[in-house]
């Protein structure tokens, strides 16, 4: 069973993703870990960001393995746990680059697919799962809320972290991000066709993981 989640920053598809695998006991696929993992890497080697070719470089000598543990997934870069580090600010202002750099996006679809197939059945979540990456998916998802509900999620989970982040630049980078990954020429971030499309503005967490488990139990 292969089901997707796509949507924009803060829209909950991670929380939702980790609680729907959970619930239908499969694995859960956090794909832009692999995004913000290629970025960390440049940003410790001091690469260019705007070199697309050393940042392919970074995507294709990466080692990463991506594990369930107890607060989400543990993503481990060349053996060190980066889990903490690639939430980061930097990392979220930056990973554009990489998102938007067509050869590396190649090689980073290909590895979430291998990715895919090791896990068998599972949740998927991103930008393109649903449109690129899994398109024959059995049931897919596009969640949306309005940006200051998601500009104040991801400001709450920073701070509960510890991350001295201030609202209004939170809200600013989500407004970019936004721009960039809708607005990209590969892989833009849109509504797969046959997506249940759901509004999380106004929901709990646990109300969004049923609604998306009701939709599962409809189509099996
Ligand atoms: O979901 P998350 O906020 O961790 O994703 C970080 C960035 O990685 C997104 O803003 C997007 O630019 C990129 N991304 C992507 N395709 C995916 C997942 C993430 O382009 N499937």
């Amino acid at each position: 069973m292969i089901i997707t989640i796509d949507g924009p920053a803060g829209s909950g598809k991670s929380t939702t993703a980790r609680n729907l695998a959970e619930k239908l006991n499969i694995s859960y696929l956090d794909t832009g870990a692999t995004y913000r993992a290629v970025t960390l890497r440049a940003l410790q080697n001091g690469v260019d960001l705007a070199d697309e070719a050393a940042l392919l470089k970074q995507a294709q000598q990466i080692d990463l393995k991506m594990t369930p543990g107890a607060n989400g997934v543990v993503v481990e870069m060349d053996s060190h746990d980066v889990s903490e580090d690639i939430r980061s600010e930097e990392v979220s202002r930056d990973v554009r680059y990489a998102a938007n750099t067509p050869v590396v996006r190649e090689v980073l679809v290909d590895l979430q697919r291998k990715m895919g197939r090791q896990l068998g059945s599972f949740v998927t979540e991103g930008r393109d799962q649903g449109t690129v990456v899994f398109p024959n998916a059995d049931v897919k998802f596009y969640l949306d809320a309005d940006t200051d509900e998601r500009a104040k999620r991801r400001h709450k989970e920073q701070t509960t972290r510890g991350t001295d982040a201030d609202y209004d630049s939170v809200r600013e980078s989500i407004i970019k991000r936004d721009e960039s990954d809708k607005n990209r020429a590969v892989a833009p971030l849109r509504i797969p066709e046959g997506a249940v499309i759901v509004d999380t503005t106004a929901m709990t967490p646990e109300q969004v993981t049923e609604k998306l488990l009701a939709c599962v139990k409809e189509n099996f």
